[in-house]
């Protein structure tokens, strides 16, 4: 049976602080010499995954903005994809959340009724989501060009305000420093069982296997064969309560390392 990846990005393929890819290269190498998938699944956009994809010459599938939409390059699958996709650019893409004018006039319109100074991407220029975030100018240009979702960089967030997110069919995910906004379909999980499914009717049954390093992966290690969790900076594993993922010993990228030689080296089952 063929093996297919589903991996994070941040803090697992690459490095929480620097993004440097640097360090797990070699294993990306590895695993596609032996024709072995690798399908980002991440919060980052599409832009910010080309970036990635573009620099370490992977061409699979792709699932962005928390599993708000599966990004498939047209022609990678050879049978008709059985959901509805539509094209732009070179891609065959299956949307499962909202586009992101819908989510800033939702925004807009709940921070304007109740009087919360809430500051997002789209109210400021590229230089000074560059000083809340940290990340260099043309990252947070590449952070910006967001589909399907919106970051929240400041403000108090209240109950109020989650519950007319909620009546418009919106949640609220809480990150390490920012929150973010999306379509309450967006799911990484059910984005991870649909790719699998398109694997399977075209390899007739895969392995799949997972990694990832927070709270925010929980879904997709649910939905992949083989989960693995890579230890945070801290040195500890996030606490997911599910005692069927794998920890591995090695901080982001050098777990990641790991969880590609378990890939290479697992028997060939079926
Ligand atoms: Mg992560």
């Amino acid at each position: 049976m063929r093996r297919v990846l589903f991996s994070d990005l941040d803090g697992t393929l690459l490095d929480l602080k620097s993004y440097s890819f640097a360090r797990t290269l070699k294993s990306v190498g590895a695993l596609k010499s032996q024709g072995i998938p690798i399908v980002f699944c991440s919060s980052k956009s599409r832009v910010e995954q080309e970036f990635y994809r573009d620099s370490m010459e992977v061409k699979d599938p792709f699932i962005v903005e928390n599993g708000s939409a599966i990004f498939i390059p047209r022609g990678y699958f050879s049978q008709k994809i059985p959901y509805n996709t539509y094209v732009i650019d070179d891609y065959e893409v299956i949307a499962l959340g909202k586009p992101v004018g819908f989510i800033r006039d939702v925004i807009s319109k709940a921070r304007e009724s109740m009087g919360l100074s809430l500051l997002c991407y789209f109210d400021l220029p590229a230089e000074e989501v560059s000083m809340y975030t940290g990340l260099d100018l043309r990252s947070s240009r590449r952070a910006m060009e967001r589909e399907f979702s919106e970051t929240i960089l400041k403000g108090r967030v209240t109950e109020g305000f989650n519950d007319y997110l909620k009546k418009n069919g919106l949640r609220n995910i809480p990150g390490s420093k920012f929150q973010t906004v999306v379509s309450d379909k967006a799911d990484k999980g059910k984005a991870v069982d649909i790719l699998i499914s398109l694997y399977e009717k075209e390899w007739g049954g895969i392995i799949s296997y997972g990694a990832g390093d927070s709270i925010n992966d929980f879904e997709m290690l649910q939905s992949v064969h083989d989960p693995y969790l890579v230890q945070r900076p801290t040195g500890l594993w996030a606490d997911l309560e599910d005692d069927t993922i794998k920890k591995v010993n090695g901080i982001g990228p050098s777990g990641w390392n790991k969880v590609a030689q378990i890939i290479l080296e697992a028997p060939a089952h079926g």
